[in-house]
C-alpha cells in the first residue's frame, strides 16, 4: 500500500530541492503518494494566508510531510509560518543530525552528532511588545514549562538510547537565567537519573559552542531550548559540512514533518544551483520513519557514494580550499539525478567507510592567514 505524505515545497530553493528529493524518493520503488499544499508565499499568492488551514488539515490526516524551506520576512511582516506549524501541530521535537558526509566540504570528518532542541516554546513562543509608543524598548518573554521540558528531555534520552548513543549533553544558560534555565536544568537532571546507562553531563551555551569549534567529536547527542538549538544546529552543520548537506525531522507524539536545516536561501531561487542534499537526507530520515529501512540504507549510501566521487556535486562541495582537488560544480537537478540513478544500484553489503580523522585546519585557514 502507498503511503501518503504531504508535500509543502516551500519558498525560495523550497520547490526545487524537494523535487530533488521526490526523484530520489521515486528510485527507491517505495509507493508514496504525495499531497502537494502551499505555505509561505506561494499560499499567500494563491489565498492571502502564509499557513492556510488546509495544510494543517493535511498534515494532521497524512500524519507525515516533506518540508522545503518557508521564507519569514525579518523585523516585521507576517509571523513565521516554521514557528506556526510546529505550535499549532504540536511538533515538539526538532532533531537535526550533524554527519560528516565522507568528510567532504568539512575540517572535522570525525562530526557525528544529533541536536535534540525543544521546538514549540522558549524565545520563539511569540509573547513580544513594545514596552514604548516611541518603539524604544521592547520584551520578548522566554517562556519554558517543566512539561515541555521534561518531553524534550525524555525524547533525546529515548532517541540516543534507541540509536546507541553514548553521551547525552544537556545545554543551557541557568547560571543568568535563573528561572527559565533552571527549570530546563532541573528538569535535565531528573530525567537524567532515570537513563543510567546513559553518560549525562550539561554545558552553559556560550562554552558549548567553543568545545564544539574545538572537540566536535566529544559529543553525542545534545538537548536543548528552542532558540539555543536553533543557533547550535546551524554551527553543528557547519561543523559537518554545510547548511547544504544537513537534515532534520520535527516530531509531535503522532506527527512527524521531514525538514533540512537550511532556509530558503532566497539569493540562489531559481537557479537550480542549491545542494540538494539536506532534503534528499530528510527522505531518508522520512522512510526509516515509515519503516522502509532498506530505502532509508540505499538513499543514505548513494548520497555518500556522489559526495565522496565528487563527479556530479553542486557548488557547496566543490569550493577550492574545502576538497583536495576543486572539481566543477554541477546544478542541483543533475546531482539529484545522479543519486537516484545509484539507490537501485549500490552494495549494501560494503561496509560504509568510517570518515578519517580530523584533518586539522586545511587550506581556508591558510588562506586566511596569508
Ligand atoms: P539560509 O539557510 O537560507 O542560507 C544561509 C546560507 O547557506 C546562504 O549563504 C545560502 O546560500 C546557504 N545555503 C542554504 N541552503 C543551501 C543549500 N541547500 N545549498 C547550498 N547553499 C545553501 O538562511 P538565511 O539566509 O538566514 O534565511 C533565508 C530565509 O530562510 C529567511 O527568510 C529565513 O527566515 C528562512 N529560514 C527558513 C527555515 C525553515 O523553513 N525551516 C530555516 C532557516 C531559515
Amino acid at each position: 500500500m502507498a503511503h501518503r505524505v504531504t508535500l509543502i515545497p516551500g519558498d525560495g530553493i523550497g520547490p526545487e530541492v524537494t523535487r530533488a528529493a521526490q526523484l530520489v524518493a521515486a528510485a527507491t520503488g517505495v509507493s508514496i503518494e504525495w499531497e502537494v499544499v502551499e505555505a509561505g508565499e506561494a499560499a499567500i499568492r494563491a489565498s492571502g494566508t502564509p499557513l492556510p488551514d488546509a495544510v494543517l488539515d493535511s498534515v494532521r490526516k497524512n500524519k507525515v510531510a516533506l518540508k522545503g524551506p518557508i521564507t519569514t520576512p525579518i523585523g516585521g511582516g507576517f509571523r513565521s509560518v516554521n514557528v506556526a506549524l510546529r505550535q499549532q501541530l504540536d511538533l515538539y521535537a526538532s532533531v537535526r543530525p550533524a554527519r560528516s558526509i565522507a568528510g567532504e566540504g568539512t575540517r572535522y570528518p570525525e562530526t557525528d552528532l544529533i541536536v535534540v532542541r525543544e521546538a514549540t516554546e522558549g524565545l520563539y513562543s511569540g509573547v513580544e511588545h513594545w514596552v514604548d509608543r516611541d518603539h524604544t524598548a521592547a520584551e520578548t518573554v522566554n517562556v519554558i514549562t517543566r512539561k515541555a521540558s521534561d518531553r524534550i528531555c525524555k525524547f533525546g534520552f529515548d532517541l540516543a538510547r534507541r540509536e546507541g548513543r553514548h553521551h547525552v549533553t544537556g545545554v543551557h544558560k541557568a547560571n543568568i537565567m535563573k528561572t527559565t534555565g533552571a527549570l530546563f536544568q532541573t528538569a535535565f537532571r531528573e530525567m537524567a537519573a532515570k537513563y543510567p546507562g546513559l553518560q549525562a553531563d550539561e554545558r552553559l551555551i556560550d562554552n558549548m559552542c567553543m568545545q564544539l569549534v574545538k572537540k566536535p567529536s566529544e559529543y553525542d547527542v545534545i538537548i536543548t531550548t528552542n532558540l539555543m538549538g536553533d543557533i547550535l544546529s546551524d554551527l553543528c552543520a557547519g561543523l559537518a559540512g554545510g547548511l547544504g548537506i544537513a537534515p532534520g525531522a520535527l516530531y509531535g507524539d503522532t506527527l512527524a514533518v521531514f525538514e533540512p536545516v537550511h532556509g530558503s536561501a532566497p539569493k540562489y531561487a531559481g537557479q537550480d544551483k542549491a545542494d540538494p542534499v539536506a532534503e534528499i537526507l530528510c527522505i531518508e530520515l522520512m522512510l526509516r520513519h515509515l519503516g522502509e529501512k532498506e530505502a532509508a540504507d540505499r538513499v543514505f549510501r548513494a548520497v555518500w557514494e556522489t559526495v565522496l566521487e565528487k563527479k556530479v556535486v553542486t557548488y557547496d562541495l566543490a569550493l577550492p580550499g574545502y576538497t583536495d582537488r576543486p572539481v566543477p560544480a554541477s546544478t542541483c537537478s543533475a546531482m539529484a539525478k545522479e543519486i537516484a540513478r545509484k539507490v537501485p544500484l549500490v552494495d549494501l553489503s560494503r561496509p560504509l567507510p568510517r570518515p578519517g580523522p580530523a584533518a586539522g585546519p586545511g587550506p581556508v585557514d591558510a588562506a586566511l592567514e596569508a
